[in-house]
C-alpha cells in the first residue's frame, strides 16, 4: 500500500484505474443491503463478500481501491441511532481492504471514501462539518493512502465544505462530483440524476463549481456517479476550467431505494469504448460507480501501459 507508484503514473501522465461499484457489486454477490446504510453495513454483516469484491477488482486491474465507506458517514449513522458504531464500522472498512490488498500480494493503493451521504442538506452545511471532520480523521489514522471527497449528488456549498475540511489532511484528497446536463440551455451543470421516479437535481453551472472547488483544492477532480452520456461532455468542460488532474467513474442503471437497478445496455467491449475517449479527452483516472463492476474494470485495464 502505498500513493508513490500512483503518483508516478500521474505525474508522468499515466492511466490509473480505479476499482468499480461496490454497493452494486455486493448486491450480486447477494449482500444484503440495509434500508437506512444501504451497503455501509456490509462491511461489519458481511465482511467476506466485501473483501471478495475488493479482490475481484484489483484481480480485475485496479490500480486503487476505495473503502466500504461511502454509505457510513457520521452525520447518517448518528440520525439512525448507530453512533456508538461509526468508528467500528469505517475501521472494519479499512482492515477488509488492507487484507484484500495484503493477500494480493500487490502494490495497489487504497482510498478512504469520505461522502456526504445522508447529509440532510436542511440542517445546513455547518451541521455537516463535524461528521466530515469524523470521518476524515478516522480513515487517516486506520492508514489509509488517499481520500476519496465523494461529494457526488452534492450541492456547490456541501462540496466546497467537505475541500475545506479535507485541507489540513497530510496525505492526497481526490474530489469527485456529479454532473448533468440542462436540458434547456444543454450545458454542463454540478447536479445529478439516479433516479426514475424524480427530475435531475440542477445546482449550478459545472464552470463555475469548478472555479470555486480549485481555489482550495488542488488533487485530482473526477466526475462521478454521472450518466454515461454526460460524462464526455464534463471532462471537455473541466478540461477547459481545471488545470489539475481529472478523472471519472461514471454510473449505469438508475437508484430505487434500497437497491440499484441495473442497466444491461453497457457492455464491458462498450465500456473499453467510451474509456478510450475519455482519456482522449484528457482523464487520467478511470474506474466505475454504480452499475459498473469488475468485468467493466478489467475490460478497460488493458488501456494501461
Ligand atoms: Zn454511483
Amino acid at each position: 500500500m502505498s500513493y508513490q507508484i500512483i503518483k508516478e503514473k500521474l505525474d508522468n501522465r499515466k492511466l490509473v484505474i480505479l476499482d468499480g461499484a461496490m454497493g452494486s457489486e455486493l448486491e450480486k454477490s447477494g449482500a444484503k443491503m440495509d434500508k437506512n446504510l444501504w451497503c455501509g453495513t456490509c462491511s461489519v454483516e458481511f465482511p467476506e463478500l466485501v473483501r471478495k469484491v475488493h479482490e475481484d477488482y484489483i484481480e480485475a486491474g485496479a490500480d486503487v481501491i476505495t473503502t466500504n465507506t461511502y454509505a457510513s458517514t457520521p452525520i447518517s449513522m448518528k440520525n439512525y441511532g448507530l453512533e456508538d458504531s461509526i468508528e467500528r464500522f469505517n475501521q472494519k472498512s479499512v482492515e477488509i481492504a488492507k487484507k484484500a490488498i495484503e493477500n494480493s500480494k500487490k502494490n495497489i493503493a487504497l482510498a478512504g471514501s469520505v461522502s456526504a451521504s445522508g447529509s440532510y442538506y436542511k440542517l445546513g452545511v455547518k451541521a455537516m462539518i463535524p461528521g466530515f471532520n469524523e470521518q476524515l480523521k478516522i480513515l487517516t489514522e486506520e492508514g489509509v493512502d488517499l481520500i476519496i471527497l465523494e461529494a457526488m449528488s452534492s450541492q456547490a456549498d456541501i462540496v466546497q465544505t467537505m475541500i475545506e475540511c479535507s485541507v489540513k489532511i497530510n496525505i492526497p484528497v481526490w474530489l469527485s462530483v456529479s454532473c448533468v446536463i440542462d436540458d434547456i440551455t444543454k450545458n454542463v451543470m454540478l447536479g445529478y440524476n439516479d433516479s426514475m421516479d424524480s427530475p435531475p437535481e440542477i445546482y449550478e453551472n459545472f464552470e463555475n463549481s469548478l472555479n470555486r472547488f480549485a481555489k482550495l483544492h488542488k488533487g485530482p477532480i473526477l466526475i462521478a456517479h454521472s450518466d454515461i452520456s454526460v460524462t464526455g461532455k464534463a471532462i471537455e468542460v473541466a478540461k477547459k476550467n481545471f488545470s489539475g488532474i481529472l478523472g471519472v467513474y461514471p454510473n449505469t442503471g438508475h437508484y430505487e431505494k434500497p437497491h440499484w437497478k441495473f442497466a444491461d445496455d453497457v457492455t464491458p467491449n462498450d465500456y473499453l469504448e467510451y474509456a478510450k475517449s475519455w482519456l482522449k479527452s484528457g482523464a487520467q483516472i478511470i474506474g466505475g460507480c454504480c452499475g459498473l463492476g469488475v468485468e467493466e474494470i478489467k475490460a478497460i485495464a488493458v488501456l494501461k501501459k
